[in-house]
């Protein structure tokens, strides 16, 4: 059978999901189309729980697309508000010298992003469940907070039906030839024709496209733990406790949401890691560099017992920058990815932008652009 539409997505985690929602928006007709379905296990955004945070240092274009996709975010769930979507609070911890808060204070004072500076007497009043250690001061975002991941994005994915995309699951065969692509190939022999094919696929884009992709990025296997609290104590889940960022610690935490336990997540790169066959077993080592934080960070669940443990992967460009731009060898084949492990909250702002660059309306940014990824080698966006 063969299906015919203005645009076909191929991959319906958050990026291809919202640039499906997007694109259809745009008055064009939309097939989304995924291997294991939207917000699968082994997707980047098959996890329970994303920070939404507007915070980025100097990177202004994210704190705008993040502040932009929040207000999306918030009209795609509506009523549902409550279930998809907890304003936790976002703080950030910093230490004596740290140009990153530095930026990220002077961005959200451009931006007009509400925020307060707490300094270690008021992060210890108010955060008596932390040891705080070297941190000298914080910065809370109280309108942030975190979106239930793999539930936002099959409803995005529910209001691109409900608005007449055509989803199915089914993998799709990346073009090989060069020109112009008429059509792709799904794995149960369908034809899928379109004007213009956008691959949203992640950690699979390498794969997919190893001439193009494979140098540019990097999926590597990173690991989440949640640990259970005492019976009745509330001082790990909101209010009391926000979401929260120690990049130079090289972790970040949330709090305990539906009762699955407070989560710790080690945000320095792990090893290479295989989308499709890779076994989602955390290590003993990292369970260990889990556990020392724990004690060193939140003492009062030094022994408390791990509930769940997942490996999730990131898809890293060279410096942490999205990859969005057309196949040099196909004048309407484009690529999307690069989320970089911290994609998630961009999802509406990519859609957005993805639909403008098909239809011509905003000039590309150059930093998105393969040609910019070659050069790059320093982890920069976090
Ligand atoms: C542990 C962890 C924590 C994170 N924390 C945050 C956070 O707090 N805040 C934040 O903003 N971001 C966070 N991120 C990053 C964010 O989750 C990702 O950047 C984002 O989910 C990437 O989405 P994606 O659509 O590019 O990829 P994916 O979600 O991986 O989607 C790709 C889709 O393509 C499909 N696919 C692949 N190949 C094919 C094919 N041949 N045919 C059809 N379909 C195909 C797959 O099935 C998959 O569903 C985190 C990531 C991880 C792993």
């Amino acid at each position: 059978m063969s299906r015919s539409s203005n645009v076909a997505v191929i991959g319906a985690g958050v990026f291809g999901a919202w640039t499906a929602l997007q694109v259809r928006r745009s008055g064009r007709s939309v097939t989304l189309v995924d291997a294991f379905g939207a917000g699968n296990t082994r997707s980047s955004s098959g996890g329970a729980s994303r920070v939404l945070r507007i915070g980025y240092g100097s990177e202004a274009i994210y704190s705008e697309w993040a502040q932009r996709s929040f207000d999306a975010w918030q009209e795609l769930f509506g009523d549902g508000r409550q279930e998809l979507f907890t304003r936790t609070g976002v703080l950030w911890m910093a230490r004596p010298d740290d140009p990153y808060t530095d930026e990220t204070i002077e961005t959200f004072g451009r931006l007009r992003v509400p925020f307060e500076i707490l300094d270690r007497t008021e992060l210890d009043r108010r955060y008596p469940q932390f040891s705080l250690g070297p941190v000298t001061r914080g910065v809370l975002e109280p309108e942030a907070g975190v979106i239930m991941a793999r539930h936002a994005v099959q409803a995005v994915v529910r209001q691109a039906v409900k608005q007449s995309v055509e989803y199915r699951v089914a993998a799709v065969t990346p073009p090989t030839d060069t020109g112009h692509v008429e059509s792709v190939l799904t794995s149960d022999g369908d034809q899928i024709t379109a004007d213009a094919f956008v691959f949203a696929c992640g950690p699979w884009l390498p794969t997919l496209f190893p001439a193009v992709l494979g140098d540019r990025i990097h999926p590597t296997r990173q690991e989440v733990f949640f640990f259970g609290t005492e019976p009745g104590d509330r001082r790990f889940a909101p209010p009391a406790m926000p979401a929260w960022v120690d990049f130079a610690g090289g972790v970040y935490g949330l709090p305990d949401l539906e009762g699955r336990g407070f989560k710790i997540g080690l945000d320095h790169h792990g090893p290479p890691f295989d989308p499709d066959l890779g076994e989602r077993l955390v290590s003993d080592d990292a369970l260990q560099v889990a556990r020392m934080i724990l004690a060193r960070r939140v003492p009062a669940l030094e022994t408390a017992p791990l509930l769940e443990a997942r490996v999730c992967q990131y898809a890293n460009s060279w410096n942490g920058d999205f990859i969005i731009d057309r196949h040099p060898d196909f004048d309407n084949v484009w690529l999307v990815g690069g989320g970089s492990g911290h994609g998630f909250k961009h999802g509406p702002a990519v859609g957005e932008y993805v639909a403008e660059q098909l239809s011509g309306r905003r000039a590309p940014e150059a930093r998105f652009t393969l040609e910019a990824h070659q050069e790059h080698r320093e982890r920069g966006i976090y």
